[in-house]
C-alpha cells in the first residue's frame, strides 16, 4: 500500500511583502503551519502557537498555491515549520518549481532541507512565559520553554548547512543590556557566523519610542549588526494575512 500524501498543518497562507530580515520589501507568498514547540510570552502569532488553528493541508495543494501567487518569494513560517517533517517535500517542491525559499524558525530543530535563505529567531530569556501566565496555569510551557529554547547543536547544524541566512533575535528596546549580553554570550558559542547575519528586532506590535529604536541601533552599529524593523506592521498594522 503506498504511502499517504504528505500534508501539513496551516493557519494561513497569504501574499504580501516580507516585513522583516534581509529581504524586507521583498513581495512574498507566506504558508504558516500551525503548531510551536516553543511559547513565547510575546508571540504575535498565538493562532499558530498558544492556540493553534487551521487544518491539514495537502504540500501539493500549498505547492500549487505558491506557484499561483504570482511572486517569486515563498515564506516557511508558522509556529514552527521545522517540527513538521512533511516541510521537507514542501521545500523541495518549491524548489523544483524555481521559487526562492525562505524558512523562519527559532532554530530549536534541525533538518536537512532545501532553503535561499535560513531566517534563525534564536529566542532570548525575555520570550520566556511568566510565573503566573493564564494561558500556562500549571508552568507546563514555562519549564519547557526555557529547556528547549536554545539547542546550540541545532543553531550550528543550521548555520553550517545554509551559507544564506540571518540570526535575528527580539530584544526589549526598553532593557537593551541583559538581552545584548546573552546575545553575546551565544554568539560565542557558535562558528562561522558574519557581523552582517545578526539583526536586532524591537519586541512589540506597536512601534517602539524613537529614543528605544536608536538604542538599538547604536548597539548594532557599534557592533556591526543590523536593525529589523517590521514593514508590515508599518504599513498595515497588526493584522493577520498580511
Ligand atoms: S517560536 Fe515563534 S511561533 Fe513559536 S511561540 Fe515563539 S514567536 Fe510564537
Amino acid at each position: 500500500m503506498s504511502a499517504p500524501p504528505p500534508t501539513l498543518p496551516i493557519s494561513e497562507t497569504f501574499t504580501s511583502i516580507q516585513g522583516e530580515g534581509k529581504l524586507a520589501g521583498v513581495p512574498s507568498h507566506f504558508i504558516r503551519v500551525s503548531g510551536c514547540n516553543l511559547r513565547c510570552a510575546w508571540c504575535d502569532t498565538p493562532y499558530a502557537s498558544w492556540n493553534p488553528d487551521g487544518g491539514l493541508r495537502a504540500v501539493t495543494d500549498l505547492i500549487a498555491g505558491a506557484k499561483a501567487s504570482g511572486v517569486r518569494h515563498v515564506v516557511l513560517t508558522g509556529g514552527e515549520p521545522m517540527i513538521f517533517a512533511p516541510i521537507e517535500p514542501l521545500a523541495a517542491g518549491l524548489r523544483d518549481a524555481g521559487l526562492h525559499i525562505t524558512i523562519e524558525t527559532a532554530g530549536t530543530v534541525h533538518r536537512t532541507i532545501a532553503c535561499d535563505l535560513m531566517s534563525i529567531s534564536p529566542k532570548l530569556a525575555n520570550s520566556t512565559p511568566a510565573a503566573g501566565d493564564p494561558r500556562d496555569p500549571h508552568g507546563t510551557w514555562r519549564r519547557q520553554h526555557e529547556e528547549r529554547r536554545i539547542n546550540v547543536g541545532a543553531l550550528q547544524a543550521l548555520l553550517d548547512d545554509h551559507p544564506q541566512r540571518q540570526l535575528k533575535f527580539v530584544v526589549r528596546a526598553d532593557a537593551l543590556t541583559p538581552d545584548l549580553a546573552e546575545i553575546d554570550a551565544l554568539l560565542t558559542r557558535l562558528r562561522g557566523w558574519s557581523p552582517e547575519d545578526v539583526l536586532l528586532m524591537p519586541e512589540g506590535v506597536s512601534p517602539p519610542t524613537p529614543g528605544n529604536r536608536q538604542d538599538v541601533a547604536a548597539a548594532c552599529v557599534a557592533r556591526g549588526w543590523r536593525f529589523c524593523p517590521r514593514l508590515h506592521i508599518e504599513i498595515y498594522g497588526n493584522v493577520r494575512g498580511t
